[in-house]
């Protein structure tokens, strides 16, 4: 698995509620194993880097959602980068929640849905179960992703 097409700043969340077996990622379940940052030093970071485009992964970014909203809007605000979010959700949950979906109009492309052991597929592209979903919620130049469920919404 990958966190995206081409060179990408990736940020892993610590903090998930998800406990999918066989995680690949366990460790990021409990959010004091992160590293507090300031968003202000994210985005040095993220525009220090003009070839790359953002990822958000972990961990669950919506279980952070709050933070990872402003930091969506910032990069969207002041940046040209496309943002891919990973999560243990599914955009229905998602879209049904009113503090979960305050990130959804800032992010590109949605990777949904827990990772379920018992179909895991390393033939995969960007996710290791078939009932993830690479969800396009902006139109995409190129699919690099066949297959991809088409979600396109106004901004
Ligand atoms: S959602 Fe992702 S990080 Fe969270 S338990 Fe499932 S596979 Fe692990």
């Amino acid at each position: 698995m990958a966190d995206g097409p081409g060179f990408r700043t990736a940020i892993y969340c610590a903090g998930c509620n998800h406990a999918c077996p066989g995680c690949h990622n366990p460790q990021s379940w409990n959010i004091d194993n992160g590293h507090w940052m300031e968003i202000d030093e994210l985005m040095d970071i993220i525009k220090a880097d003009s070839m790359s485009n953002v990822t958000f992964t972990g961990g669950d970014p919506f279980c952070q959602v709050e933070a990872f909203t402003e930091l969506a809007r910032r990069i969207k605000a002041e940046t040209s980068k496309n943002i891919w979010c990973w999560t243990g959700y599914t955009i229905e949950e998602i879209q049904a929640d009113e503090r979960l979906a305050q990130m959804l109009p800032y992010i590109d492309t949605l990777v949904d849905g827990p990772f379920i052991l018992a179909q895991r597929d390393t033939t995969l592209l960007f996710r290791g179960s078939p009932n993830q979903r690479i969800i396009h919620l902006t139109p995409v130049e190129e699919d690099v992703c066949p297959g991809a469920v088409e979600l396109v919404k106004p901004r």
